[in-house]
Protein backbone atom coordinates (compact mmCIF):
# COMPACT_ATOMS: atom_id res chain seq x y z
CA UNK A 1 0.00 0.00 0.00
CA UNK A 2 1.36 3.16 -0.88
CA UNK A 3 -0.81 5.26 1.22
CA UNK A 4 1.56 6.88 4.09
CA UNK A 5 -0.99 9.53 5.88
CA UNK A 6 -2.53 7.22 8.16
CA UNK A 7 -2.06 9.91 10.66
CA UNK A 8 -4.24 12.02 8.74
CA UNK A 9 -7.28 9.71 8.39
CA UNK A 10 -7.38 5.78 7.88
CA UNK A 11 -9.29 3.51 5.31
CA UNK A 12 -12.56 2.40 6.69
CA UNK A 13 -11.70 -1.62 7.87
CA UNK A 14 -13.89 -4.18 6.52
CA UNK A 15 -15.01 -5.58 9.59
CA UNK A 16 -16.27 -1.57 10.17
CA UNK A 17 -18.49 -1.50 6.84
CA UNK A 18 -19.69 -4.77 7.20
CA UNK A 19 -20.94 -3.29 11.14
CA UNK A 20 -22.27 -0.48 9.86
CA UNK A 21 -24.32 -1.81 7.00
CA UNK A 22 -25.89 -3.90 8.94
CA UNK A 23 -26.52 -1.94 11.92
CA UNK A 24 -28.00 0.64 8.95
CA UNK A 25 -30.14 -2.41 7.75
CA UNK A 26 -31.38 -4.30 11.45
CA UNK A 27 -30.95 -1.66 13.93
CA UNK A 28 -31.85 2.06 12.28
CA UNK A 29 -34.76 2.36 14.84
CA UNK A 30 -34.29 5.22 17.59
CA UNK A 31 -33.01 4.23 20.61
CA UNK A 32 -35.02 6.22 22.55
CA UNK A 33 -38.63 4.62 21.26
CA UNK A 34 -40.31 2.34 23.19
CA UNK A 35 -41.41 -0.43 20.72
CA UNK A 36 -39.18 -3.20 19.34
CA UNK A 37 -37.34 -1.73 16.98
CA UNK A 38 -36.01 0.41 19.65
CA UNK A 39 -35.47 -1.56 21.59
CA UNK A 40 -32.94 -3.40 18.99
CA UNK A 41 -31.45 -0.36 18.29
CA UNK A 42 -30.67 0.29 22.26
CA UNK A 43 -29.55 -2.92 21.97
CA UNK A 44 -26.87 -2.80 19.48
CA UNK A 45 -26.03 0.97 21.05
CA UNK A 46 -25.23 -0.92 24.34
CA UNK A 47 -23.36 -3.59 23.10
CA UNK A 48 -21.11 -1.23 21.20
CA UNK A 49 -20.51 0.63 24.55
CA UNK A 50 -19.39 -2.65 26.24
CA UNK A 51 -16.99 -3.30 23.73
CA UNK A 52 -15.12 0.17 23.92
CA UNK A 53 -15.49 -0.03 27.69
CA UNK A 54 -14.05 -3.99 27.71
CA UNK A 55 -11.27 -3.13 25.20
CA UNK A 56 -10.27 0.22 27.10
CA UNK A 57 -10.86 -1.26 30.29
CA UNK A 58 -12.82 1.30 31.57
CA UNK A 59 -16.75 1.41 32.68
CA UNK A 60 -19.15 1.51 30.07
CA UNK A 61 -20.78 4.00 31.68
CA UNK A 62 -17.71 6.25 31.08
CA UNK A 63 -18.20 5.60 27.34
CA UNK A 64 -19.83 8.65 25.29
CA UNK A 65 -20.02 8.09 21.56
CA UNK A 66 -19.27 11.25 19.36
CA UNK A 67 -18.92 12.70 16.06
CA UNK A 68 -14.65 12.48 16.19
CA UNK A 69 -12.07 14.22 18.52
CA UNK A 70 -12.53 17.62 17.94
CA UNK A 71 -16.01 17.31 19.07
CA UNK A 72 -14.95 15.28 22.64
CA UNK A 73 -12.05 18.30 22.83
CA UNK A 74 -14.44 21.00 22.43
CA UNK A 75 -17.28 19.91 24.88
CA UNK A 76 -14.67 18.82 27.45
CA UNK A 77 -13.27 22.20 27.48
CA UNK A 78 -16.44 24.03 27.91
CA UNK A 79 -17.53 21.97 30.33
CA UNK A 80 -13.97 21.97 32.41
CA UNK A 81 -14.22 26.13 31.82
CA UNK A 82 -17.06 26.25 33.53
CA UNK A 83 -16.14 24.06 36.56
CA UNK A 84 -12.82 26.09 37.22
CA UNK A 85 -12.41 29.40 39.57
CA UNK A 86 -12.76 32.20 37.21
CA UNK A 87 -8.99 33.17 37.08
CA UNK A 88 -7.66 29.96 37.04
CA UNK A 89 -5.68 28.40 34.48
CA UNK A 90 -5.24 25.13 31.66
CA UNK A 91 -2.00 23.96 30.89
CA UNK A 92 -1.34 22.44 27.47
CA UNK A 93 1.53 21.20 25.90
CA UNK A 94 3.43 23.25 23.20
CA UNK A 95 2.91 20.59 21.04
CA UNK A 96 -1.02 19.81 21.46
CA UNK A 97 -3.13 19.42 18.28
CA UNK A 98 -4.84 23.09 17.18
CA UNK A 99 -8.55 21.27 18.67
CA UNK A 100 -6.24 21.30 21.67
CA UNK A 101 -4.56 24.67 21.19
CA UNK A 102 -7.41 26.53 20.01
CA UNK A 103 -10.44 25.47 22.37
CA UNK A 104 -8.29 26.35 25.55
CA UNK A 105 -7.80 29.80 23.61
CA UNK A 106 -11.11 30.44 22.80
CA UNK A 107 -13.28 28.80 26.38
CA UNK A 108 -10.31 29.53 29.13
CA UNK A 109 -8.75 32.62 27.10
CA UNK A 110 -5.33 33.85 26.31
CA UNK A 111 -4.66 35.14 29.55
CA UNK A 112 -5.28 31.86 31.04
CA UNK A 113 -3.64 29.46 28.83
CA UNK A 114 -0.42 28.23 29.94
CA UNK A 115 2.43 26.14 27.72
CA UNK A 116 3.97 23.10 29.43
CA UNK A 117 7.42 23.26 26.78
CA UNK A 118 8.73 20.66 25.37
CA UNK A 119 12.43 19.38 24.97
CA UNK A 120 14.21 19.49 21.29
CA UNK A 121 12.87 15.73 21.12
CA UNK A 122 9.68 16.78 21.15
CA UNK A 123 9.00 15.51 24.66
CA UNK A 124 7.35 17.67 27.60
CA UNK A 125 9.08 18.78 30.37
CA UNK A 126 8.43 16.76 32.85
CA UNK A 127 10.01 18.57 35.51
CA UNK A 128 8.45 21.47 34.79
CA UNK A 129 5.02 20.65 35.22
CA UNK A 130 6.38 18.73 38.60
CA UNK A 131 7.76 22.25 39.65
CA UNK A 132 4.52 24.20 38.74
CA UNK A 133 1.94 22.39 39.97
CA UNK A 134 2.25 23.04 43.82
CA UNK A 135 3.29 26.58 43.83
CA UNK A 136 0.09 27.44 41.34
CA UNK A 137 -1.64 24.50 40.47
CA UNK A 138 -4.21 24.94 37.29
CA UNK A 139 -7.49 23.44 37.02
CA UNK A 140 -7.35 21.17 34.46
CA UNK A 141 -3.87 20.12 32.75
CA UNK A 142 -3.80 18.76 29.16
CA UNK A 143 -1.57 16.73 27.18
CA UNK A 144 -1.73 14.48 24.06
CA UNK A 145 -0.50 10.80 23.87
CA UNK A 146 0.91 10.94 20.84
CA UNK A 147 2.13 13.74 18.89
CA UNK A 148 0.30 13.52 15.57
CA UNK A 149 2.81 15.29 13.16
CA UNK A 150 6.13 13.34 15.40
CA UNK A 151 4.83 10.44 16.67
CA UNK A 152 6.15 11.07 19.80
CA UNK A 153 5.27 9.48 22.82
CA UNK A 154 4.48 11.71 25.32
CA UNK A 155 4.57 10.83 29.44
CA UNK A 156 0.89 11.51 29.62
CA UNK A 157 0.55 8.54 31.98
CA UNK A 158 3.24 10.17 34.74
CA UNK A 159 1.77 13.43 34.52
CA UNK A 160 -1.99 11.72 34.98
CA UNK A 161 -0.13 10.20 38.36
CA UNK A 162 1.32 13.94 39.07
CA UNK A 163 -2.19 15.43 38.90
CA UNK A 164 -3.81 12.42 40.76
CA UNK A 165 -1.41 13.62 43.45
CA UNK A 166 -2.03 17.24 43.25
CA UNK A 167 -6.08 16.79 43.22
CA UNK A 168 -5.98 18.20 39.22
CA UNK A 169 -8.02 17.06 36.81
CA UNK A 170 -6.41 15.74 33.74
CA UNK A 171 -7.59 15.76 29.85
CA UNK A 172 -5.73 13.58 27.35
CA UNK A 173 -6.65 13.89 23.74
CA UNK A 174 -5.55 10.08 22.85
CA UNK A 175 -6.38 10.57 18.84
CA UNK A 176 -3.17 9.08 17.72
CA UNK A 177 -2.70 6.27 20.40
CA UNK A 178 -5.73 4.88 20.06
CA UNK A 179 -5.53 1.85 17.49
CA UNK A 180 -1.47 1.98 17.57
CA UNK A 181 -0.61 0.81 20.85
CA UNK A 182 -2.12 -2.09 21.19
CA UNK A 183 -3.83 -4.00 24.91
CA UNK A 184 -1.53 -1.22 26.51
CA UNK A 185 -2.79 -1.39 30.04
CA UNK A 186 -3.08 1.98 30.24
CA UNK A 187 -5.59 4.34 33.47
CA UNK A 188 -7.88 6.18 30.96
CA UNK A 189 -10.25 5.45 33.31
CA UNK A 190 -8.09 7.66 35.75
CA UNK A 191 -8.31 10.48 33.01
CA UNK A 192 -10.80 12.97 33.52
CA UNK A 193 -11.37 13.13 30.12
CA UNK A 194 -9.74 10.80 26.60
CA UNK A 195 -10.73 11.94 23.73
CA UNK A 196 -9.72 9.64 20.24
CA UNK A 197 -11.79 9.86 16.59
CA UNK A 198 -12.95 6.86 14.93
CA UNK A 199 -11.73 7.50 11.82
CA UNK A 200 -7.82 7.67 12.76
CA UNK A 201 -8.32 3.21 13.58
CA UNK A 202 -10.41 2.20 10.48
CA UNK A 203 -14.01 3.06 11.44
CA UNK A 204 -15.96 5.59 9.17
CA UNK A 205 -15.48 9.40 9.65
CA UNK A 206 -18.09 11.08 12.01
CA UNK A 207 -17.30 8.23 15.05
CA UNK A 208 -15.32 9.50 18.10
CA UNK A 209 -15.25 8.94 21.97
CA UNK A 210 -15.08 10.58 25.04
CA UNK A 211 -14.35 8.94 27.68
CA UNK A 212 -14.81 10.71 30.87
CA UNK A 213 -13.85 9.91 34.63
CA UNK A 214 -16.04 8.99 37.18
CA UNK A 215 -15.89 12.65 39.00
CA UNK A 216 -16.76 14.07 35.44
CA UNK A 217 -19.59 11.85 33.98
CA UNK A 218 -22.80 13.81 33.27
CA UNK A 219 -21.25 17.40 31.82
CA UNK A 220 -22.96 18.47 29.01
CA UNK A 221 -21.44 18.31 25.24
CA UNK A 222 -24.89 19.80 23.81
CA UNK A 223 -27.94 19.64 25.68
CA UNK A 224 -31.73 18.43 24.33
CA UNK A 225 -32.77 15.10 25.12
CA UNK A 226 -31.31 12.37 27.59
CA UNK A 227 -28.89 10.19 25.34
CA UNK A 228 -25.49 8.94 25.82
CA UNK A 229 -25.79 9.10 30.14
CA UNK A 230 -27.24 13.19 29.72
CA UNK A 231 -23.96 14.14 28.51
CA UNK A 232 -25.11 14.52 24.22
CA UNK A 233 -27.95 15.12 23.49
CA UNK A 234 -29.73 14.03 20.19
CA UNK A 235 -29.92 10.72 18.21
CA UNK A 236 -27.84 8.40 18.65
CA UNK A 237 -25.55 7.53 15.30
CA UNK A 238 -26.18 3.74 16.27
CA UNK A 239 -24.27 2.10 12.75
CA UNK A 240 -21.16 4.68 13.18
CA UNK A 241 -21.19 3.88 17.04
CA UNK A 242 -21.20 0.10 16.15
CA UNK A 243 -18.82 0.46 13.90
CA UNK A 244 -16.21 2.51 15.44
CA UNK A 245 -16.31 -0.52 18.38
CA UNK A 246 -15.95 -3.19 15.70
CA UNK A 247 -12.74 -1.12 14.40
CA UNK A 248 -11.30 -0.58 17.51
CA UNK A 249 -11.74 -4.57 18.76
CA UNK A 250 -10.30 -5.91 15.60
CA UNK A 251 -6.83 -3.33 16.06
CA UNK A 252 -6.62 -4.01 19.32
CA UNK A 253 -6.09 -7.96 18.47
CA UNK A 254 -3.39 -6.64 15.66
CA UNK A 255 0.24 -7.93 15.55
CA UNK A 256 3.02 -6.24 14.26
CA UNK A 257 5.56 -8.78 12.40
CA UNK A 258 8.87 -8.23 13.54
CA UNK A 259 9.66 -6.47 9.57
CA UNK A 260 6.53 -3.56 9.98
CA UNK A 261 8.09 -2.93 13.47
CA UNK A 262 11.43 -2.26 12.53
CA UNK A 263 10.68 -0.77 8.70
CA UNK A 264 10.46 2.89 9.98
CA UNK A 265 13.81 3.11 11.12
CA UNK A 266 15.48 1.14 8.32
CA UNK A 267 13.74 3.76 5.98
CA UNK A 268 15.40 6.87 7.95
CA UNK A 269 18.38 5.00 7.83
CA UNK A 270 18.45 4.47 4.27
CA UNK A 271 17.36 8.34 3.92
CA UNK A 272 20.27 9.40 6.00
CA UNK A 273 22.84 6.97 4.39
CA UNK A 274 21.76 8.40 0.75
CA UNK A 275 22.21 12.20 1.73
CA UNK A 276 24.52 12.80 4.61
CA UNK A 277 24.35 15.29 6.61
CA UNK A 278 20.94 16.67 4.34
CA UNK A 279 18.04 14.65 6.21
CA UNK A 280 16.86 15.50 9.59
CA UNK A 281 14.92 13.16 11.27
CA UNK A 282 12.88 15.11 13.76
CA UNK A 283 12.51 13.14 17.51
CA UNK A 284 15.00 10.34 16.23
CA UNK A 285 15.62 9.82 19.73
CA UNK A 286 12.76 9.90 21.38
CA UNK A 287 10.54 7.41 21.60
CA UNK A 288 7.88 7.15 18.63
CA UNK A 289 5.03 5.20 17.66
CA UNK A 290 6.16 2.58 15.20
CA UNK A 291 4.60 4.10 12.17
CA UNK A 292 5.41 7.90 11.72
CA UNK A 293 8.53 9.87 10.53
CA UNK A 294 9.15 13.62 10.74
CA UNK A 295 11.41 13.97 8.26
CA UNK A 296 13.06 17.13 6.61
CA UNK A 297 14.33 16.56 3.33
CA UNK A 298 17.38 17.45 1.06
CA UNK A 299 16.69 21.06 -0.83
CA UNK A 300 13.55 21.51 -2.01
CA UNK A 301 10.69 22.49 -0.47
CA UNK A 302 7.52 19.83 1.64
CA UNK A 303 5.05 20.77 -1.16
CA UNK A 304 7.40 19.67 -4.13
CA UNK A 305 8.09 16.76 -2.37
CA UNK A 306 4.44 15.50 -1.86
CA UNK A 307 3.10 16.52 -5.32
CA UNK A 308 5.80 14.37 -7.00
CA UNK A 309 5.60 11.63 -4.88
CA UNK A 310 1.69 11.79 -5.21
CA UNK A 311 2.71 11.50 -9.12
CA UNK A 312 4.44 8.37 -8.35
CA UNK A 313 1.31 7.36 -6.50
CA UNK A 314 2.47 7.97 -2.76
CA UNK A 315 0.41 10.11 -0.28
CA UNK A 316 2.75 11.56 2.34
CA UNK A 317 1.59 15.22 4.44
CA UNK A 318 3.45 18.37 4.85
CA UNK A 319 5.30 19.15 8.59
CA UNK A 320 4.14 22.21 7.74
CA UNK A 321 0.36 23.18 7.83
CA UNK A 322 -0.71 26.16 5.21
CA UNK A 323 -2.52 29.03 5.70
CA UNK A 324 -3.90 32.14 4.17
CA UNK A 325 -1.27 30.79 0.82
CA UNK A 326 1.62 31.31 2.91
CA UNK A 327 3.00 28.36 4.21
CA UNK A 328 3.75 29.25 8.06
CA UNK A 329 5.93 26.96 9.97
CA UNK A 330 4.54 23.96 12.19
CA UNK A 331 4.00 24.73 15.33
CA UNK A 332 4.90 21.43 16.61
CA UNK A 333 8.50 21.86 15.16
CA UNK A 334 8.91 25.47 15.88
CA UNK A 335 8.42 24.57 19.70
CA UNK A 336 11.01 21.73 19.13
CA UNK A 337 13.63 24.40 18.00
CA UNK A 338 13.60 23.70 14.14
CA UNK A 339 14.36 26.50 12.16
CA UNK A 340 12.03 27.76 9.42
CA UNK A 341 14.12 26.49 6.44
CA UNK A 342 14.06 22.74 7.38
CA UNK A 343 10.61 23.10 8.69
CA UNK A 344 9.77 23.99 5.28
CA UNK A 345 11.28 20.80 3.83
CA UNK A 346 9.83 18.74 6.46
CA UNK A 347 7.35 15.66 5.36
CA UNK A 348 5.60 13.77 7.81
CA UNK A 349 5.56 10.22 6.29
CA UNK A 350 2.86 7.80 8.60
CA UNK A 351 2.08 3.43 8.14
CA UNK A 352 -0.67 1.65 8.92
CA UNK A 353 -1.29 -1.84 9.78
CA UNK A 354 -1.43 -2.97 6.42
CA UNK A 355 1.63 -1.16 5.31
CA UNK A 356 4.90 -3.65 4.43
CA UNK A 357 8.40 -3.32 4.69
CA UNK A 358 8.46 -3.37 0.87
CA UNK A 359 6.13 -0.31 0.82
CA UNK A 360 8.48 1.28 2.67
CA UNK A 361 11.23 0.40 0.39
CA UNK A 362 9.33 1.69 -2.77
CA UNK A 363 8.34 5.25 -0.54
CA UNK A 364 12.58 5.61 -0.19
CA UNK A 365 13.09 4.36 -3.93
CA UNK A 366 9.97 7.51 -4.65
CA UNK A 367 11.84 9.90 -3.08
CA UNK A 368 15.22 9.12 -4.65
CA UNK A 369 13.43 9.36 -8.01
CA UNK A 370 11.60 12.63 -7.00
CA UNK A 371 14.95 14.12 -6.15
CA UNK A 372 17.00 13.14 -9.31
CA UNK A 373 13.60 14.79 -11.15
CA UNK A 374 13.82 18.28 -9.42
CA UNK A 375 17.57 18.33 -9.29
CA UNK A 376 17.70 17.65 -12.81
CA UNK A 377 15.29 20.59 -13.59
CA UNK A 378 16.18 24.08 -14.82
CA UNK A 379 15.82 26.28 -11.50
CA UNK A 380 13.42 29.06 -12.16
CA UNK A 381 15.14 32.59 -12.96
CA UNK A 382 14.10 36.13 -13.17
CA UNK A 383 11.23 37.92 -11.82
CA UNK A 384 7.57 36.17 -12.77
CA UNK A 385 9.09 32.74 -12.86
CA UNK A 386 6.63 30.05 -12.11
CA UNK A 387 8.03 27.30 -10.29
CA UNK A 388 6.37 23.67 -11.43
CA UNK A 389 5.34 21.75 -8.24
N1 LIG B 1 -5.90 15.50 18.01
C1 LIG B 1 -4.94 14.95 17.27
C2 LIG B 1 -3.66 14.56 17.91
C3 LIG B 1 -5.14 14.71 15.91
O1 LIG B 1 -4.17 14.17 15.18
C4 LIG B 1 -6.37 15.09 15.32
C5 LIG B 1 -6.58 14.93 13.88
O2 LIG B 1 -5.65 14.86 13.11
C6 LIG B 1 -7.36 15.65 16.15
C7 LIG B 1 -7.09 15.85 17.49
C8 LIG B 1 -8.69 16.03 15.61
O3 LIG B 1 -9.37 14.87 15.18
P1 LIG B 1 -10.67 14.98 14.27
O4 LIG B 1 -10.32 15.87 13.13
O5 LIG B 1 -10.91 13.57 13.82
O6 LIG B 1 -11.76 15.50 15.11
Amino acid sequence: MAYFDWNATTPVLAEARESWIRASEQSWGNPSSAYRLGALAKLELDKARKSVADNLRVDPKQVIFTSGATESINGFMVAAEARSPETAKVWISAVEHSAVHKAALEYWGENRVEVIPVDQGGVVDIDWIRQGLTPQPPALVCMMAVNNETGVLQPWQEVLQLCEAAAIPFFCDAVQWFGKIVNADAPLDRCAGVAASGHKFGAPKGTGLLILGNDWRGIHLQVGGSQEQGSRAGTENVPGAVSLAAALDYRMACKLSEGQLVARDQFEQKLKLRWPGEVQIHAEASPRTWNTCSVSLPKFKAARWIARLDKRGYQVSAGSACGTGKTRISPVLAAMGVDEDMAARTIRVSSGWETSPEDWDGLFDAIVSVYEELDSEQPPSGPGQVIQI
